[in-house]
């Protein structure tokens, strides 16, 4: 992991010597995605389908322009997102009869057409998601995959007949993101926001976070519980078994391309970025070390273990290019290539290969056993796991003193917004929220001194 002090400086260079995007586009906060961060996305993102599949959702694509009278719909809404939103006004010289904006979520342009598609019981519930470009005008310092004002966007909406089914729901998204955060080997703190920092027109939301190596959290995911909120201001009704007709319950999960800025920062070291093989486009690339007079023979060899990998459905590369052994290991580090397997005419002649993983644990494996490569695979995503969990761990501080500790925090806090307020105010940090699961708390307000009725977790966050 790449120290505290170093690491923003780290970050921003390795995401453009790494191949991942290139930010010399002229436009703040939307840089290029290269071949190498698309396809690490795409990965990302096919995780995510699969498990969209898993739980019944089905995928669409919303237009990407929202008319002003639906966004202006819903209040709160328009509150929190009014300052972030891009506006088209003109086709061509022409100034618009109504002004259009770029969503910067999609719940106005989604809900209407709910309002349409929904008509009984028998309709619900309905469980969709899109992935797809959103925009949000930041005014913060943009940092490439973590704040950006186009954004690689993954939105779940699903409605319901009853404000249990959506409480199902939500309990649903959190199944499903912790299945997905353990195949990226990324451990995440799952918070229910304080109301001052619920998302614009939510009941609540329940904030995923992680733990950067500078210490400061970084939001890579939100589920929230919109009760009625929405299918109120979009007229969403449904007739139910008694012919009446409801108003639905819905909620919504959402992620974006900052899981990669997750997955770079905290897998990352000094040698570069280091990818889980679960997104690995190449997870082991085979490197002949050539010697005079074998080179033919070398070669052929790592051909063939190319061949046998790729039939085992372990995506393998020869590095063939006309360079030394040592030179394309720099490469490969940089680009977080979980393992390199090295082939020699004398490992030839011993009838092994040598693996050596991206964070160092080295191998000589026999070449009748090959398929023991998959294992190491899994073992390498294991390792990185839980390096990342002993950091989370380690940094993550339960104190009944109001005082200032790197990482993240938590107080006993009464419940009450100006004492959480005055908690930030006095350590200069955010509060992620509260702990899901309730449990006794047998401590004072540092601020007020009554009684604590839960935890509530601070940090640095970006
Ligand atoms: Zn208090």
């Amino acid at each position: 992991m790449v120290s505290e002090e170093s690491f923003d400086e780290w970050y921003n260079e390795i995401v453009e010597k790494a191949g991942l995007c290139d930010k010399r586009y002229p436009i703040k906060g939307m840089n290029v995605w290269l071949p190498y961060g698309w396809n690490l996305m795409q990965n990302i993102d096919a995780i995510i389908r699969e498990e969209m599949n898993k739980t019944g959702h089905d995928e669409v694509c919303f237009p990407l322009l929202i008319p002003e009278s639906f966004f202006k719909r819903e209040e709160e809404h328009i509150k929190g997102f009014s300052q972030e939103v891009f506006w088209v006004t003109h086709a061509g010289k022409n100034e618009l009869e109504e002004k259009m904006l770029l969503r910067p979520t999609s719940e106005t342009a989604m809900y209407p057409m709910f309002s349409l598609w929904i008509r009984s019981h028998a309709d619900l519930p309905l469980k969709i998601f899109q992935i797809v470009n959103t925009f949000r005008y930041e005014t913060k310092m943009t940092k490439a995959f973590i704040r950006v004002r186009e954004i690689h966007f993954f939105e779940a909406h699903t409605a319901h007949e009853s404000y249990e089914d959506a409480e199902k729901q939500v309990r649903e998204d959190i199944e499903i993101a912790k299945r997905f955060f353990k195949k990226l080997a990324l451990p995440v703190i799952f918070s229910r926001r304080p109301d001052w920092d619920k998302f614009a027109g939510a009941e609540y939301s329940i904030g995923i976070d992680v733990l950067m190596p500078s210490l400061r959290s970084l939001q890579v995911g939100s589920v929230h519980q919109y009760r009625q909120n929405f299918s109120k201001a979009f007229d969403i009704k449904y007739e139910g078994l008694d012919g009446k007709h409801y108003y639905c319950h819905q909620t919504t999960y959402g992620m974006s391309e900052r899981v990669l800025g997750a997955i770079i920062g905290i897998h990352g070291d000094e040698k570069g970025v280091v990818i889980p093989s679960s997104i690995a486009p190449i997870k082991v690339v085979i490197i002949p070390i050539i010697f005079k007079g074998h080179e033919e023979e070398v070669m052929q060899e790592c051909k063939k273990v190319e061949k046998e990998l790729n039939a085992m459905g372990i995506n393998s590369m020869v590095d063939e290019r006309d360079k030394t052994p040592g030179n394309k290991f720099y490469d490969w580090e940089l680009k977080g290539i979980p393992l390199r397997i090295e082939i020699g005419p004398r490992d030839i002649q011993k009838n092994v290969v040598i693996m050596v993983a991206r964070d160092g644990v080295r191998k000589e494996i026999e070449r009748e056993e090959l398929k023991k490569i998959e294992e190491e695979l899994k073992e390498f995503d294991a390792r990185l796991y839980k390096k990342a969990e002993e950091f989370l761990m380690k940094n993550m501080h339960r104190t009944e003193k109001l005082e200032r500790k790197e990482g993240v925090i938590e107080l006993p806090w009464c419940g009450k917004e100006e004492c959480g307020n005055e908690m930030e105010e006095r350590l200069d940090m955010k509060s992620l929220g509260i702990p899901l699961e309730k449990e006794e708390v047998n401590a004072t307000c540092p601020i007020c001194g009554s009684k604590a009725i839960t935890w509530l977790r601070l940090a640095k966050s970006y």
